[in-house]
C-alpha cells in the first residue's frame, strides 16, 4: 500500500530539505551526501536517520527552514531532559495539520451536529489547539475546557450534551469511573471518545466503553510531526488510517536500522512531505507499530498502521529480559477479577532483581486464586518469576494525564 508513493514526492521533500533546513543542511553535508544522487526508494533507506536528541541539539530554532515572516506558531515537545525540541509552523502547516485533524474526525464518524470536549491541554504542547483547530475546520461545536476539574467536566457533559469526549486514555477512565460511581450515565449523551498520547491495553479500552457506552477511536500523533491527527482508526477498528498525502512512514527495526516488509512490528519512522517551517526526513518517532499490509474494509484507500504496542524506550530489561508494558497488558488481559491498571515496581535486592506487579482486583475476586494466575501466566508468557500484590479497585492512582506505571528503582 505504502510502495503507492510516488518517488518524486519524496525526492521533492528531500530536495526541499537540503535547500532549505539548516538542520538537514548539516547532515548531509556532515555525511557527504549530495542530495542530486538520490534517484530511487533504495537511496532514500540510506538517508541517516533524525533523532529526538538531534533535534534538541538544534534547540531553540535550528529546525527553521523558512524565513520568519512565514512562521506564524511554534510548539514545543516536553522535555523531561535536556532542551526541548521547538517546532516552527507556516500557515500553511497551521492549515495542513488542522485539513487532517478534521479528517481524523470524519473517520470516527463525527459531523458539524457534533459538540466536541476537548480535554487535553492548550498550550506550548500541541494537543488542545490540534483538536480544536480540527473541529472548527470540521464544523463542529469545541467546548475547550483543557485538562483537569473533574466537577466542570462533568457538568458541562450534562448541562451542554456533549456528544464527544476528546481525552487521553487515564482522564477517559477517571471520567468514567466518576460517571459511575455517582450514578450520571443516563444523563450524559456521549457516544464517541478520540483517545490519545498515551498506549492503552484491552482491558482499559473496555471499561471506558462500557463506563460512557462510547465508540472509541485511537488518535495518533507528536510534536514533531504536526501534532495528533496524523493518524486514527475508522468506524471498522482494523487499524489506523494514516494521511500519506502528507507523510511517508517507514517500519524499520530498532537495532539494526533496517526497513522492514509490511506487516512487521518494528519502530516507526515518518518523513513529512508538505510541512515547510520544519521538514523531518527519516525522523525515528520510536513507537513501536507495523503497517497494515491489506486495505481496511471500509473501502478507505489511506493506508493503516496497528496501534501502538509500546515504545523502544519504554522496554525495561528484568533479570535479562525484555519487557514491553504491552506484554504485561497481554498477561493482565487472560486473568479475570482485575481491573485495567497495575504497577511495575523493580528493585534489585542482594545483587538480584526483583519485580513486583501490583494489580487492582474487582470486588468478590478471589484473590489468592488471582495472584496464582497472575504469576504463572507471567513465568510462561514472559518468561520470569515475579511477585505479585493485589489492592483494591481504585486504590492504584489514576491520572488526569497520562499514567506513570513503571517504577524502576535500581540504581
Ligand atoms: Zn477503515
Amino acid at each position: 500500500m505504502q510502495s503507492n508513493i510516488e518517488f518524486s514526492v519524496l525526492k521533492h521533500a528531500i530536495d526541499y530539505a537540503a535547500a532549505n533546513s539548516p538542520f538537514y543542511k548539516k547532515i548531509f553535508s556532515e555525511n557527504n551526501i549530495n542530495t542530486d544522487n538520490i534517484t530511487s526508494i533504495e537511496d532514500f533507506q540510506k538517508l541517516p536517520f533524525s533523532d529526538k536528541y538531534d533535534l534538541r541539539d538544534a534547540y531553540p530554532l535550528g529546525l527553521q527552514a523558512v524565513p520568519d515572516e512565514e512562521v506564524v506558531r511554534i510548539h514545543s515537545s516536553s522535555g523531561t531532559t535536556g532542551n526541548p525540541v521547538i517546532i516552527p509552523y507556516t500557515k500553511e502547516d497551521v492549515e495542513d495539520w488542522a485539513t487532517m485533524f478534521a479528517r481524523c474526525y470524519e473517520f470516527a464518524g463525527i459531523t458539524k451536529s457534533d459538540r466536541i470536549q476537548i480535554t487535553p491541554g492548550y498550550g506550548l504542547w500541541t494537543a488542545g489547539i490540534g483538536f480544536q483547530a480540527g473541529c472548527e475546520k470540521l464544523g463542529a461545536m469545541a467546548i475547550p475546557i483543557g485538562p483537569g476539574n473533574t466537577e466542570k467536566q462533568i457538568q458541562m457533559l450534562i448541562d451542554l450534551k456533549s456528544t464527544v469526549l476528546c481525552s487521553t486514555s487515564s482522564y477517559a477512565l477517571l471520567l468514567a469511573e466518576e460517571i459511575g460511581n455517582r450514578g450520571l450515565k443516563s444523563k450524559i449523551a456521549l457516544r464517541r471518545g478520540v483517545i490519545g498520547s498515551e498506549r492503552w491495553g484491552e482491558r482499559m479500552r473496555q471499561r471506558i466503553s462500557d463506563g460512557l457506552d462510547i465508540d472509541l477511536f485511537d488518535i495518533y500523533g507528536l510534536t514533531e510531526v504536526y501534532g495528533p491527527g496524523i493518524a486514527i482508526d475508522c468506524e471498522k477498528h482494523e487499524g489506523m488510517h494514516y494521511w500519506n498525502d502528507f507523510m511517508y512512514f517507514e517500519i524499520i527495526d530498532p537495532k539494526t536500522g533496517e526497513v522492514l516488509p509490511d506487516g512487521e512490528f518494528g519502530e516507526l519512522v515518518i518523513t513529512t512531505l508538505r510541512k515547510a517551517a520544519a521538514p523531518l526526513i527519516r525522523y525515528r518517532t520510536h513507537d513501536l507499530t507495523r503497517i497494515i499490509p491489506h486495505r481496511c474494509s471500509c473501502g478507505r484507500e489511506y493506508p493503516m498502521i496497528d496501534r501502538i504496542s509500546g515504545r523502544t524506550d519504554d522496554m525495561i530489561k528484568v533479570k535479562g529480559v525484555n519487557i514491553y508494558p504491552g506484554q504485561i497488558e497481554e498477561v493482565l488481559n487472560c486473568v479475570n477479577g482485575l481491573s485495567s491498571e497495575y504497577q511495575v515496581i523493580i528493585e534489585r535486592i542482594d545483587g538480584k532483581d526483583r519485580m513486583t506487579l501490583k494489580v487492582e482486583t474487582i470486588q468478590d475476586a478471589d484473590r489468592q486464586k488471582v495472584m496464582k494466575e497472575v504469576l504463572q501466566m507471567f513465568k510462561s508468557k514472559i518468561g520470569i518469576r515475579i511477585f505479585c500484590d493485589c489492592v483494591n479497585i481504585g486504590e492504584l492512582p489514576r491520572s488526569e494525564k497520562k499514567t506513570r506505571r513503571i517504577f524502576d528503582c535500581r540504581d
